[in-house]
């Protein structure tokens, strides 16, 4: 299987699950302010919120067909965790490969038109969780 860069596949930035990216003590502290917009609690425990399908940090550029997480350097250890390329990153391209580009078609459709599907991938994301 040919590796997307991050920056144009953003799959493991995608799920449905609110408990889905689990955020540590140290994960919220790090966030800072962005923590109290970007996480929600399930009981006593902290995770990524999710939004559309997907990790409310994950910003998307239907122009230009990329994907960037919007709290990169300070992102959960579970997203630092997940390399590209290694056997979890390959797990989430097989299982979820189509649903980034299922989200991009739909922005650029509300968009009221055909922006093209280029996008020159640029830098990795870094991995994102498994
Ligand atoms: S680490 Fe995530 S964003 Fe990067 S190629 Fe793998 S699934 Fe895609
Ligand atoms: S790398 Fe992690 S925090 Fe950033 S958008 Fe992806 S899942 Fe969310």
């Amino acid at each position: 299987m040919v590796v997307p860069e991050c920056t144009a596949c953003g799959t493991c930035c995608f799920s449905t699950l609110p408990e889905y990216i689990r955020v540590f003590g140290c994960d919220h502290d790090r966030m800072d302010d962005r923590a109290r917009e970007l996480t929600h609690f399930v009981g006593n425990r902290c995770y990524m919120r999710i939004e559309g399908g997907r990790c409310a940090a994950l910003t998307l550029d239907p122009e230009r067909g990329r994907f960037l997480c919007s709290i990169y350097e300070v992102r959960p250890d579970c997203c630092r965790a997940l390399e590209r390329g290694s056997g979890g990153c390959l797990g989430e391209l097989h299982e979820k490969r189509e649903r980034p580009l299922i989200a991009l078609d739909a922005l650029r459709r509300r968009a009221g038109g055909d922006v093209g599907s280029g996008g020159d991938g640029g830098a990795g994301q870094g991995g994102g969780p498994a």
